[in-house]
């Protein structure tokens, strides 16, 4: 097919963006380029101004440190001087430093927040050197090189995480992401450590007594943000068995007996493998280095060469379940993924983070389709990566998928569900709409055509419009460039005879949207006692009839999105609603099954449907079929068990009260405990009910399972699962609860256990213990800030509402000071663990009053506050409508 002919840019639609966008260089403002953070206008300006970055870092690693000493030697390109050229650094800069050769002194330079003014007299046009000496903070939490000290085995690993723009308070650079720069690192550790960086390692030398130098080659032209070394008493384990490319694990002592090697190394080389066929572009990096880090706050970070990885994300000390071994394999083929979407080819500014996460993602899903198609790939993305998209989507503090962003200072909160999640549902679409061979066509047309350098969302689409012939202008400017998304509904009228006299497709936007979506809808048709069929129905405007279903006898029920092809809120009519309730369990296509459960759960959320009715029909899904001996639950697989069961035990905590919401917790208890449910079911069958039980039996039931180590007759537990069973009794103010506690954590058989100590100790209902644990989440020097955001659900147990309330407020109150010193995720997840975690008015009193009463607070801050803010209130508006 002919490539049409498009300009390089598309006009049309920078009109949509936004004035900072529009401002040029020469218009910015002194104040304006200047700001702290790195202002968009900073960026555009060095961007015109610098190339060939190279950065050579020498640190300097000692035990027990609280800062790193570190020299830098960078080189650029000046392609126009003539005026002073700001580096960005927030540390503390040593008093002498060099520039072209010439000994200067720090009052050389001027500072204007975290910027240091190279002086325009000392630069040259072509190339430029300037040397620093600097020291920067190492702290567990909140600092750009962050230390994980064991307590078991009294190792300290360090490691560097700067996503999204935190390199500079490391070291002298120009923080920004189209900058891209070879980082040449050279670093002094005791000789017992390793070192990994993003580079191969070159040369490993003695300097001085039991201290050794690890110089590393020169790395391939990479951001800012994807500089990384670690450096600790690692072991390195090298799979027997590799490949032409060189794959190495690096991970604590402790962790070695339980990893896996074999698949580990299986699924990284594999799935290079498979991306280098389908994006024709070879593996960018000279290696692949695997770091296992405890107390790692995310679950992997793809710098390029040396992926980071939250060790208990990938090794397990017990056997895993379902859920985790699909976490495992979906992680790691995320991260792969970035080699290419993220690494070799980078988003030139942050508002379009969404290119490399919903790619990551999107191809994650596609290769777990490929390499594990026992796992169906596509009903997990439905119950994993659409959920959370739909439910910040749905709300007034939702964002378009590219998001506008004046200063790296709040690129932070521009990650969340809507570039995780709803990214990958718009690139899913557009593989639906464009067919496989277009679609991978225009992926390897973007990578070949912006390798080693950075793009935006207009050179995909115009690369897939290429590639496809399509026009993409009104469906980018719908899904990528607008925020929200419609609800959709199918509506008809019948005449005496029971048969069609119109049949409309509606939408609407769930914000009331004064636009409609364009969208393909796989309508599925039930007729009463005949086989379904599913129509696929082009849906344009608001309203749009469906002329072939005139004349047709009224279906005993219908499903829209039957395929989950499309994106959107896509409800049941009453009928339907009705006959699926009954009919749910009796369902095989998996698919259409979890569809049609999640437009229940749509319904139960848009107020349609009373919960009592939901919490009735999730019971019967979750029931058993036959009788005595032959007893099966209905639903044998799993992950579709637990997204069910934990749909219910929500809904009845959330939206039922009182005796109504115990009797539902004591039959699903009886459901998933008392019954006897296969061992891969039963085990995330207890993690989930554990919140929510209380019988006396249960709490027997935990005490045997924390000193035991298994479940009565079924599947042994992890050390998590050991101290949310002791949890559980603390909760419940159960004598023997500290003296479990206390034996737990005092069994060095149990890896990690000062954390899940921490973890457990939240769900007291003791108020000064309560106290102890919110201050500990306010401090910096300890503990981990993974370890804090895991503890946030003990934090908030169940029926603790009123001990937990007079925390909203002052969490709110400190939301500021979360967003500057904690990483990426963590301030979506405190906002809502502690408004979600209550279900009355006066919870959403707080909210507003504090909402109210800083009518100043940053517009990202606000939008996290709305999204989280927006459950509370549908659960109050339905708690009125079902009283
Ligand atoms: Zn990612």
């Amino acid at each position: 097919m002919a490539a049409l002919m498009l300009p390089r840019r598309l006009p049309f639609l920078l009109a949509l963006l936004s004035s900072t966008l529009m401002t040029s260089c020469q218009q910015a403002s002194v104040d304006d380029l200047l700001a702290p953070g790195v202002s968009r206008d900073l960026a555009k300006h060095r961007r015109a101004r610098i190339q060939d970055l190279h950065y050579r870092l020498h640190f300097r690693m000692v035990p027990g440190m609280e800062a790193v000493e570190g020299r830098l030697q960078l080189q650029f390109q000046l392609l126009q001087g003539g005026e002073d050229l700001a580096l960005d650094f927030d540390g503390e800069l040593l008093p002498q430093w060099r520039c072209n050769g010439a000994e200067m002194a720090l009052a050389d330079m001027q500072q204007v927040a975290n910027h240091w003014m190279l002086p325009a007299a000392s630069l040259q046009p072509g190339m430029n050197q300037v040397e620093f000496g600097f020291r920067s903070k190492v702290a567990a939490t909140g600092t750009p090189l962050n230390v994980y000290r064991d307590e078991e085995d009294g190792g300290e690993y360090y490691y560097t995480l700067v996503v999204p723009a935190d390199a500079h308070r490391l070291f002298p650079c120009f923080d920004q992401p189209d900058l891209k720069a070879k980082f040449e690192f050279s670093i002094e550790a005791p000789t017992d450590w390793q070192v990994v960086a993003n580079g191969p390692l070159l040369d490993r030398q003695a300097v001085g007594e039991g201290r050794h130098r690890h110089d590393f080659q020169a790395s391939k032209p990479i951001s800012t943000y994807l500089m990384a070394f670690a450096a600790g008493p690692f072991e390195v384990t090298e799979p027997p068995v590799g490949g032409d490319l060189p794959f190495r694990i690096w991970h604590r002592a402790s962790a070695g007996e339980a990893m896996q090697v074999a698949d580990l190394t299986e699924m990284h080389l594999q799935t290079v493998q498979l991306l280098e066929q389908d994006f024709q572009v070879p593996y960018p990096f000279e290696k692949l280095d695997v770091v296992l880090l405890p107390g790692f706050p995310y679950g992997g970070m793809e710098h390029p060469g040396c992926i980071f990885y939250r060790e208990s994300a990938l090794v397990f000390d017990h056997t895993p379940t379902a859920q985790e071994l699909l976490r495992r394999s979906t992680l790691i083929y995320h991260e792969v993924s970035h080699q290419w979407f993220g690494n070799l080819v980078t988003m030139e500014w942050f508002d379009d983070l969404w290119l490399k996460e919903g790619f990551a993602t999107f191809i994650g899903y596609q290769v777990l389709q490929r390499r594990e198609p026992e796992l169906q790939g596509w009903l997990r993305f439905h119950q994993r990566v659409k959920p959370p998209a739909y439910q910040v989507d749905a709300t007034p503090g939702t964002v378009p998928v590219y998001q506008e962003l004046g200063n790296l200072f709040d690129a932070k909160s521009n990650y969340g569900p809507i570039v995780y999640n709803k990214a990958p549902s718009m690139l899913k679409a557009l593989h639906a709409l464009l067919g496989d061979k277009a679609f991978f066509d225009g992926v390897h047309r973007f990578l070949v055509d912006h390798a080693w350098d950075n793009a935006t969302w207009e050179d995909l689409i115009l690369a897939l419009q290429e590639a496809s012939g399509r026009d993409l202008q009104a469906w980018s400017e719908r899904w990528l460039l607008t925020a929200g998304m419609p609800k959709v509904r199918a509506h008809w009228q019948e005449d005496v005879r029971g048969r069609l006299q119109s049949f409309q497709l509606q939408q609407e936007g769930l914000q009331g949207q004064a636009h409609p979506w364009p969208m393909q809808v796989d309508l599925l048709w039930q007729p009463e006692g005949a086989a379904a069929e599913i129509l696929e129905i082009p849906l344009q405007e608001f309203e749009q009839e469906v002329e072939a279903l005139v004349g047709q006898a009224t279906p005993a029920w219908l499903l829209l999105n039957a395929k989950d092809r499309a994106y959107g809120r896509f409800l049941l009519d009453p009928v339907s609603r009705r006959r699926l309730a009954e009919e749910l369990p009796e369902i095989e296509d998996p698919m259409i099954r979890e569809v049609a459960f999640t437009a229940m759960v749509d319904a139960l959320w848009e107020g349609e449907w009373n919960p009592r009715k939901f919490v009735q029909a999730a019971e019967k899904l979750l029931g058993f079929d036959g009788e005595g001996r032959d007893l099966q639950p209905r639903l044998a697989d799993a992950l579709s068990h637990s997204r069910v069961l934990q749909a219910a035990l929500l809904a009845c905590h959330r939206f039922l009260q009182g005796d109504e919401a115990k009797a539902h917790f004591q039959y699903l208890l009886h459901l998933t405990m008392q019954l006897p449910l296969p061992p891969e079911l039963k085990l995330p069958a207890f993690r989930t009910m554990a919140r929510y039980g209380s019988d006396a039996w249960f709490l027997d039931l935990c005490r045997d399972a924390a000193r035991q180590g298994h479940l009565e007759g079924g599947p042994e537990l992890g050390t998590r699962d050991r101290f949310l069973a002791a949890a559980v009794l603390l909760a419940h103010g159960d004598p023997e609860a500290e003296t479990l506690l206390a034996e737990l954590e005092a069994d060095e058989s149990l890896q990690d256990r000062q954390k899940y100590a921490f973890m457990a100790r939240a769900a007291s209902p003791d108020p000064a213990q309560k106290q102890r644990t919110f201050e500990a989440y306010l401090q910096l020097s300890e503990p981990p800030e993974q370890w804090i955001q895991l503890s946030l659900e003990f934090f908030h147990w169940p029926g603790q509402e009123e001990l937990c309330f007079p925390y909203l407020r002052q969490a709110l109150d400190r939301v500021l000071w979360v967003k500057e010193h904690r990483k990426i995720f963590f301030m979506p997840a405190w906002i809502d663990a502690f408004i979600n975690a209550h279900s009355s008015p006066q919870a959403l009193e707080v909210v507003e009053d504090f909402l109210q009463a800083n009518p100043d607070l940053p517009l990202d801050v606000r939008r996290k506050l709305w999204q989280s803010t927006d459950r509370l209130r549908r659960v109050l508006q339905a708690r009125q409508r079902f009283p």
